[in-house]
């Protein structure tokens, strides 16, 4: 399938992120009015809002965007989700009748705010690519131990922080913790001097389940995806995590980019986990392909610098696809809902500049990486780091948006009182 033509000139770039093809679902605000779901179309926004107002979208169910958000969509399900596209595409084809209706809600993207896209539930994070997994249990552990013994069965995951979750732009606060001190010497409490980005993709669950899901219909749950950063204090990560895994490391927030690009969107995108190492059981076994072919790409910029590109490499290194993810979290019974959301785990490829995270690209410090005007171990105060990621389609681009942000220097010490 190539480029889909809207009357929309903008979209009909082939580089363009937002083609007809991608119909990507985020929340918009103009001026000082109130956040209003809207869909990118080229270097517009629609006001899809507005659109089921005037009755040009009825939605079974509906009415589902009078929330400035996209989880009733997302609750109604597969057959809604594939109406909202189908009307969309028919008003925004190249020769509609529609057109005159529907010019009047396209807003300029220069002119709006990009806010959360959806209330985020609850926020589980993963720990899925082999060569991230290798990587840093090398470097944690040793070469010996460095892939835990369970790592090839399941995909390995924690509870994370749904309220630390927030959207691209957002400036993210140097945290302080407690790290390791010296040997025998009491631990330290300071701002954290190994804090990181992680490259990931989020899932983000449409329909809820209740009990277990199998891998097919798990991949059915979930409405889309978006570019996730999961920053990380590399150095109260060490001291903490055992055994039971990270925690404030991971707490300090976490950005995704401001569009869901929907999985219909991707659907040509398709491609299969790498081959298995040893066979999964049964009830993780992927039943088609799950992983899609997404370009992936991550970019420093230092306080009044230039960027530079630090990272590239794509999702289909993942060992463990997002449905198969999902499926595991449910073997349990656990109820999944609306709004959650999971992290891949970091996307990191073969070769060195492949790699999702600085962490791994410096080597744990060791071999610091060169950027614009000096060089970078960990991120540095006023670096803004932003993911990018695209699928390259037959004459046209699927894009995330950025997912940015600036890391602020820590406050003074929050517990001395003057
Ligand atoms: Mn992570």
């Amino acid at each position: 399938m190539g480029l889909i033509r809207s009357w929309v000139e903008s979209a009909n770039a082939p580089d363009h992120p937002f083609p007809l093809n991608n119909l990507p679902c985020g929340v918009f605000s103009r001026h000082e009015a109130k956040p209003r779901c809207g869909v990118a179309i080229g270097d517009c926004v629609l006001d899809v809002a507005a659109l089921e107002e005037r009755g040009l979208l009825v939605l079974p169910g509906g009415p589902l965007m009078d929330v400035p958000v996209w989880n009733k969509v997302m609750q109604a399900g597969p057959q809604v989700w594939a109406a909202v596209r189908a009307r969309l595409l028919e008003m925004l084809g190249e020769g509609s009748g529609e057109r005159a209706a529907v010019e009047p809600h396209l807003v300029p993207l220069a002119e709006v705010a990009l806010q959360m896209p959806f209330l985020v539930s609850e926020y589980t994070d993963f720990y899925a690519g082999r060569h991230h997994a290798t990587n840093v249990g090398t470097m944690f552990r040793g070469a010996e131990n460095a892939l835990p013994p369970n790592w090839l069965h399941i995909p390995i995951g924690y509870n994370g922080r749904a309220s630390s979750v927030v959207v691209s732009g957002t400036a993210v606060r140097r945290p302080w913790g407690q790290v390791k001190g010296p040997d025998h010497a009491l631990p330290a409490f300071q701002p954290s001097r190994r804090f990181d980005i992680e490259l990931e993709l989020g899932a983000v669950v449409g329909t809820p389940s209740v009990g277990p899901v199998t891998v097919a219909e798990a991949d059915a749950m979930i409405f889309g995806y978006v570019l996730l950063n999961d920053w990380s204090a590399r150095d109260i990560q060490a001291w903490e995590y055992q055994p039971l895994g990270p925690f404030q490391a991971k707490a300090t927030a976490t950005t995704i980019s401001p569009w869901i690009v929907t999985r219909a969107a991707l659907e040509p995108f398709r491609c299969s986990t790498p081959p298995r190492e040893v066979p999964l059981l049964p009830h993780l076994q992927e039943p088609g392909p799950m992983l899609y072919d997404i370009a992936l790409e991550v970019g420093l910029t230092p306080e009044g610098g230039r960027e530079t590109v630090i990272a590239r490499t794509n999702y289909r290194e993942m060992y463990y696809s997002a449905a198969q993810q999902l499926a595991h979290h449910t073997t349990s019974g656990c109820p999944m809902r609306t709004g959650d959301l999971l992290g891949s785990g970091t996307i990191s490829g073969p070769a060195k500049d492949a790699r999702g995270s600085l962490l791994e690209l410096s080597w744990g410090g060791k071999e610091p990486i060169a950027i614009d005007g000096g060089t970078r171990s960990f991120i540095e105060d006023g670096d803004t780091l932003v993911l990018r990621g695209t699928c390259l389609g037959d004459g046209y681009a699927i894009g995330f948006g950025a997912c940015s942000g600036q890391v602020l220097p820590a406050l003074p010490d929050p517990y001395r009182r003057p």
